[in-house]
């Protein structure tokens, strides 16, 4: 029997939980299910394993003083907090970069859908309407103009595909990248107003909470005749959802496709309802090939520290 107890704070995918069990004693969701139990087992629990939209608060690393390190399945962290666990002396790893093309590839797939209206295309010849006449004209893709909000390794991702359909690219970040062929505008708003598709790729948290609000969107639909298109695969809370719904049942902007919503599984019913929309289950890195390398990093994670040897990709905080 392993003699390291992890805490799972989420349902772990079944790609990581196998390597996981095979090298420690896993505790399931015990914070949940049993409350007392983790008490009893708390000065034991050396790990904790989590997925990208997992919560680690405060209170529950306090609980655990034993504590060492905490293993995300996923790039983004905002669900952890970082700050706590650095001030207990706890690191925390993630998973970048392994899934950044699937990320990318799906923020061009709603790009397309939403541009060329696919899934409404599929269920218009799924329900028999072809025969009575052809669909309405959408609209081109290539050679629009680009915006991204957020210019790390998956928005680079995204640029680059951008290219091969001759878009422009233009972004926006706290930093400008000089090193990059594309043009930086200093806020989301400006950007905006010059772009067919805005892709929102930034992390979640308190920095980007509904950066995307009512001002933005109003800016991307005065863009252009067609009106701009909004496509969120970073997190729900960067995206103003109800002011998102407003403009999209008002026609301020053309379309959305969106993979991320404020309070997930739950999608509001008016969302649900615009068939000028494109919705998808937070799918981003959701291939067997990416979740394999992404569950590989984060037990490479969990192994280099126990080993004592340095860590892969710690998050850019405990670095
Ligand atoms: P990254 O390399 O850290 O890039 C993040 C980008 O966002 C950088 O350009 C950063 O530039 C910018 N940024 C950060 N804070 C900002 C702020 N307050 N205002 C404006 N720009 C800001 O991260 P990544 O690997 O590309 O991943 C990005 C995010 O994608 C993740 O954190 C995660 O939330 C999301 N994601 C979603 C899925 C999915 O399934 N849909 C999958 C993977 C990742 P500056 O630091 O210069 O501001």
């Amino acid at each position: 029997m392993p003699d390291i107890d992890i805490l799972a704070v989420s349902k772990l995918s079944p790609l990581f939980t196998p390597q996981l069990q095979a090298a420690y004693r896993v505790h399931d969701r015990l914070h949940e299910s049993n409350p007392a139990a983790l008490t009893a087992l708390a000065p034991r629990i050396r790990a904790i394993a989590a997925s990208g939209e997992s919560k680690v608060s405060a209170a529950l690393i306090e609980q655990l003083p034993a504590l060492e390190i905490i293993s995300v399945m996923g790039v983004g962290y905002d669900g952890i907090d970082v700050a706590a666990a650095k001030a207990r002396g706890v690191v925390v790893t993630h998973t970048p970069d392994v899934l950044n093309d699937d990320v990318a590839d799906l923020a061009i797939g709603l790009m397309l859908c939403a541009a060329r209206q696919l899934p409404a295309a599929d269920r218009y010849v799924r329900a028999g309407q072809w025969s009575q006449g052809p669909m309405p004209l959408a609209r081109k893709m290539s050679g629009a103009r680009l915006g991204l909000v957020g210019m790390g390794r998956i928005g680079q991702a995204i640029a680059h595909r951008a290219l091969a359909f001759g878009m422009s690219v233009a972004y926006t970040a706290r930093n400008a990248r000089p090193a990059l062929p594309y043009r930086f505008l200093a806020d989301a708003e400006s950007l905006a107003a010059e772009s067919d598709f805005l892709v929102v790729i930034t992390p979640g948290g308190a920095g980007t909470r509904r950066m995307i609000d009512a001002k933005v969107l109003a800016a991307l639909g005065r863009s252009s005749p067609q009106k701009g298109i909004l496509v969120n695969v970073a997190r729900g809370s960067v995206v103003d959802e109800a002011a998102l719904i407003d403009a999209l049942e008002r026609g301020v902007i053309g379309g959305a496709g969106l993979d991320v919503f404020e309070d997930e599984p739950n999608v509001p019913e008016r969302l649900r309802a615009l068939p000028q929309v494109v919705l998808v289950p937070h799918i981003g890195s959701a291939t067997g090939q990416t979740r394999q390398a992404m569950a590989d990093l984060a037990f490479a994670n969990l192994q280099a520290k126990f080993a004592g040897t340095p860590l892969p990709t710690p998050v850019p905080e405990c670095r």
